[in-house]
């Protein structure tokens, strides 16, 4: 059994992040296993996603709570800007 990475679920306005590799990502997944962009100039085609588990989410905006994060992600622990703790491994 290979040691899996771990991420944090960064969701934001418009966009959401992987925490390990900040790279865009999209909300239903479980893994980073797809780059979401549309939320800047498209990467370059050699961006991989780093194929993390996401293990919580989280957000960088002040005013979302942590009942707005579990309307998104039911099955994960959720954190308010600033709170998650450090799970990139
Ligand atoms: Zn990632």
């Amino acid at each position: 059994m290979t040691t899996e990475h771990t991420a944090v679920l960064l969701v934001d306005d418009y966009t959401s992040t992987c925490s390990r590799c900040r790279r865009g990502a999209f909300t239903q997944d479980t893994h980073h296993n797809r780059i979401a962009d549309g939320w800047s100039t498209p990467g370059p085609r050699s961006d991989r996603p780093c194929g993390a588990l996401f293990v919580a989410i989280s957000t960088r905006r002040l005013e979302y709570t942590e009942a707005d994060l579990r309307k998104i992600r039911p099955d994960l622990p959720a954190y308010t800007a600033g709170m998650a703790p450090d799970l990139t491994t």
